[in-house]
């Protein structure tokens, strides 16, 4: 069968991984970044941010596709809130729910639906039926990934494509959907068939490389352990292939890295370690159910420090509850650990997340998501949450250990960026009230 699986905008990993995965089922597939069928009659959507499921093309692709007899399916991270998919793409023969690799390949073959692990659709009265999800399996073996030819212009946050290397995560953080999407046991990959993937990739023309997995070093960790000989030996591996300076490994937990961790990733990638961090208050941190503290991040910042290793971290402003003594906590904590680069973003209550239940809960007068700034940055029109991210995104710029110059341009840039961030978190928001009674 001809079927093209559509990944807006970026090749993602998972729209990668189920291309390889009908491929080696003997089908046709194309994938494409573009919202069109290239003239096959199946079409998979691998949508990855609910913002997908209020874009006007995504919407109008589906009901045209539908209209002239195509079949159109859903999977990918938006699949953990069927209800709002279908509420938003009501023309969808299905959605896919969680890990699609099995349910794909039966849908491809045409096998009626009801006979299908983990898939939702609208039955005959608009209500929508749900089949038993079946017990997530092991990652070793499968296919390769279907990789495209223009794989060497990608460009996300860096890197041509983050491999994944295992599932799960063992954190708590209410605004995460890693866990509850792939549970909190952690299954690996062997590391033989990432290196595989790795010699793939780079034959394709991809120039460099991070490891997916929500926190690298949890590869292979088994019995409440980190395995730091798995962990380095992959990192070795992937950099023999691909040189040191093409492989990176973002997002670490502060209490999942050691000394022979760091040294290793100051010998086998580009020697940045990108921690998430979200807030320098210790209430807040408690809140979001991080599991750490501004001690725990200080002795690790240090630490990697000491390695001669650069340090990111990411942050999170406008968690419901964070008071102004809150965020100077955070801004303080910028300013002392002096970041090499941070990454700011407004709280997102991704759909079933404990995050979005709060959010539920909040009035929205006391959500900073609308409240209006009343301090320094009035004149600029932003809420109070916008306000933060922008007043943040400079603070950490003033306080990087190498001098940089903000510019008007630059000014206008983090301007722009929090006012889409701040609008792009309000229409999530709208959407989960919107869907409220069904989740
Ligand atoms: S540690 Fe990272 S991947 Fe794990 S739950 Fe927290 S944010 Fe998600």
């Amino acid at each position: 069968m001809q079927i093209t699986i559509i990944s807006p905008d970026m090749y993602t990993y998972g729209a990668m991984l189920i291309g390889g995965v009908l491929r080696a089922a003997g089908h046709q597939v194309t994938l494409s970044k573009k919202i069109e069928a290239q003239g096959a009659k199946t079409v998979m959507l691998s949508l990855f941010s609910t913002q997908h499921l209020l874009r006007k093309d995504i919407k109008e692709f589906v009901k045209q596709h539908r209209n002239t007899g195509g079949n159109c399916y859903v999977g990918g991270a938006v699949s953990a809130y069927p209800e709002i998919v279908l509420g938003e793409l009501p023309e969808l023969n299905a959605v896919c729910i969680g890990e699609g690799e099995e349910a794909v390949c039966k849908l491809a073959a045409e096998e009626s639906p009801l006979n299908i692990s983990g898939l939702a659709f609208l039955g005959e009265d608009g209500k929508i039926l749900c089949t038993p999800r079946a017990f997530p399996g092991g990652l070793s073996p499968r296919p390769l990934p279907l990789i495209p030819k223009d794989i060497s212009k990608e460009n996300i946050r860096g890197a041509s494509v983050y491999i994944e290397t295992h599932r799960g995560c063992t954190g708590t953080c209410t605004f995460c959907q890693v866990p509850r999407f792939f549970g909190h046991k952690i299954r690996s990959r062997s590391i033989e068939e990432v290196v595989a993937e790795v010699w793939a990739f780079k034959q394709k023309g991809a120039k460099k490389l991070s490891i997916s997995g929500g926190t690298g070093s949890l590869f292979q960790y088994r019995d409440g352990q980190i395995n730091e000989k798995a962990f380095i030996e992959l990192l070795a591996r992937m950099a023999e292939i691909m040189g040191r300076e093409n492989i990176s490994c973002p997002d670490i937990r502060v209490d999942c890295i050691s000394e022979a961790i760091l040294q290793a990733v100051r010998k086998y990638t580009i020697g940045w370690i990108f921690f998430g961090i979200e807030s320098g208050s210790d209430r807040i941190l408690q809140n979001m159910g991080k599991g750490i503290n501004t001690a725990q991040i200080r002795k690790a910042v240090d630490t990697c420090r000491k390695h001669g290793l650069k340090v990111a971290g990411s942050f999170i402003v406008g968690y419901p509850g964070e008071t102004q003594k809150d965020f100077e906590a955070t801004l303080d904590l910028v300013a002392e650990l002096s970041f090499d680069d941070a990454f700011i973003s407004i709280a997102e209550p991704i759909p079933k997340t404990p995050l979005a239940n709060l959010v539920l809960k909040t009035p929205k007068e006391n959500n900073p998501v609308y409240m209006p700034h009343s301090g320094p940055y009035k004149k600029l029109g932003l809420s109070e949450a916008e306000a933060r991210a922008f007043e943040l995104l400079m603070h950490a710029d003033m306080f990087k250990p190498e001098l940089r110059m903000i510019s008007d341009e630059v000014f206008a840039s983090y301007l722009e960026a929090v006012r889409q961030d701040g609008e792009n978190v309000k229409q999530a928001t709208e959407l989960l009230f919107k869907y409220r009674h069904t989740l």
